[in-house]
This record gives C-alpha cells, structure tokens and sequence, in this order.
C-alpha cells in the first residue's frame, strides 16, 4: 500500500486537506462518514447527485437527522429538483466553497458519496467531462486527498442491496413515491434531478395503471420492486467501475473491505460491528492519519 504517493501528485495549487469516501451504493460509506467526522473534528459534503435535492429522503437513503450525530452536512437535500438540475460545474464550484469554508474554521471536509462523475471534476485539476468514456485520467489533484472506498463483494453488496429495498419499502418509499407522481413535479422537468432517482421511472406504470383491478396492480407492484433491485446492483456496479478506472490511471485510492461486516449482518449476527470497526473503521482512521497529519 503506498499512502505517500496521493500526497506527491497534488499540484500544490490548493493544500486544502479532503477525505473522500467513494464506494458504490449501500456499502456503508455514509456510516464511515460519521465515524471519521467525529473521529477527526470533521464536517460531511454530500457527493450523491440525486440526495443533493429536497425530497424522497426514503428512496434516495438520505442520512436521517437522528443519525447525523450532530455532525454538519453540507449539500445534502438542499436544492429544488423542479427548478432545474445542478451540473457537475455548479457542483464543484459549491463543494470547493464548503470545503474552503470548512478548513477555515479548522475542521476537516469529507467528502462522501457515489457519483464518480461529479466527484472527478472537483477533485482533478484537469476538467475532463467524458473522463469514464475516454478513459485519460489526470492523476494531478487539486487538493492534499485521503481516498478511501468502501469495498464489498458484489454478491454480498447485492444480498444486502435487496433486503435493503424490502425496508425501503416497510418504511415508506412507496407512499413517498406516491405523493412525488401525485405532485406531477414530474412532469415539470422530465429526466432531470430527483426524476432519474431510483424508484421514480421504475414505479410510474404501477401508479398509472393501479385501481384497474387487483391482480394487475399486484403483479405490477412486484415488477417495480423487481426493477428497483435489478437497477440498484446495476448503479452499484457501473460505480464500482469508475471508481476501478480512476485506479487505473493512477489514483491511489484505499480500498476498505467490508465484505465481512456485511455478511455477518446478512446472517443476523451480532458480531458484524466488531467487523466492522477491525476492517472498516480502524484501518481508515489509520490511512487517514498516515496520509493527511503525518
Ligand atoms: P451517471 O453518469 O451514470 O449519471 P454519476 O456518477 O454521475 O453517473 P451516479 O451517482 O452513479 O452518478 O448516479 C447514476 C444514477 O443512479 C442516477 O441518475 C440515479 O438514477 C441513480 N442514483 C444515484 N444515486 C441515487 C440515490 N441516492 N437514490 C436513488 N437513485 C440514485
């Protein structure tokens, strides 16, 4: 592992200190989030692009306010989807403000999510919007970065992915859902911000069509909870792709393998945090330590 080497191909332009948390969807990045944020006096920029909006806290995993654990979070459900989508540009622009912001007041940022191509441009000193298509990485960063990335066998990630989904579903997502189609916001902006969240395509034709009798709906409600899983272990894995080809072309990124934790929770056994804090949390605070206050 070579911790040194993120902090040698910074430009210097900008020394501000960054923990990024990457990671596909699910696999507990926003639970580390708060462990190093408490652990390091620090303060939480959401990288989602879909929980950057107000509204649908249950289908898109926004962190409740109880879980927070009085730690800031900046970013997070705080724009208005129907007024437009927030691009990539907009977006660096206001993570580079709060991140100047947060090391001002002597806290450190961490940046924490799963949308690669809105986390590429802010972190890299060369722009390159088609960055995943062509493949041609700078490996230059505009910050002093502790990369880390949650890392959780698919099939593990994708048993946990599912059973999440079914208590999506238990507390709420649907008559969320429901309200959101009723509002008709999406039709005000189709295919923009909260529209592509994950659940809102997926259950259109089960609100469109139900009350045309009882068998139909349900066979169209499974279709959609259907959909909805098959499409999360598709984001999971085209985020875990990215994040690969950034490896490739020279990011050092700290894989965190959370692989046991997730299985012991699968299985319902206790135990699952102790694996937790010995292969998730213990080695991040480690990296971070080494690769930011060494
Ligand atoms: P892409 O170029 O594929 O949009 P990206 O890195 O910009 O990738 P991702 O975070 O991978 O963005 O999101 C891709 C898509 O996954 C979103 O457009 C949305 O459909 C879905 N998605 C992402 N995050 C969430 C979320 N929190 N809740 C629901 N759906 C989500």
């Amino acid at each position: 592992m070579n911790l040194l080497s993120t902090v040698a191909q910074d430009t210097g332009a900008k020394r501000e200190k960054v923990v990024v948390i990457m990671g596909p969807t699910g696999s507990g990045k926003t639970k580390l989030s708060i462990e190093l944020a408490t652990r390091f006096n620090g303060e939480i920029i959401n990288a989602d692009k879909i929980q950057l909006y107000k509204g649908l806290d249950i289908t898109t995993n926004k962190i409740p306010v109880d879980q927070q654990n009085g730690i800031v979070h900046h970013l997070l459900g705080k724009f208005d989807s129907a007024l437009g989508e927030v691009t990539q540009a907009e977006f660096s622009s206001l993570a580079s403000s709060a991140i100047s912001s947060i090391t001002g007041r002597h806290r450190l940022p961490i940046l924490v999510g799963g949308s690669n191509s809105y986390i590429y441009p802010l972190l890299s000193a060369q722009f390159d919007p088609n960055v995943f298509t062509s493949g041609l990485v700078s490996q230059e960063l505009r910050y002093q970065c502790c990369l880390l990335c949650m890392n959780v066998s698919p099939p593990v990630l994708n048993e946990y992915l599912g059973k999440r989904v079914d208590d999506m579903i238990d507390s709420g997502m649907v008559d969320e859902l429901a309200e959101f189609y009723e509002s008709k916001i999406h039709e005000w902006a189709p295919d923009v911000g909260l529209r592509k969240a994950i659940g809102v395509p997926e259950f259109e034709r089960y609100f469109h069509m139900k009350g045309n009798g009882q068998l139909r709906e349900e066979a169209l409600f499974e279709e959609a909870v259907r959909d909805v899983k098959e499409n999360t272990y598709g984001l999971a894995r085209r985020q875990m792709e990215k994040i690969q080809r950034l490896r490739m072309g020279g990011w050092n990124i700290h894989m965190l393998n959370g692989t046991t934790a997730f299985m012991m929770l699968s299985e319902g056994s206790n135990k699952w945090l102790d694996a937790w804090k010995r292969d998730v949390v213990t080695p991040s605070f480690n990296i971070c330590g080494l690769v930011l206050f060494s």
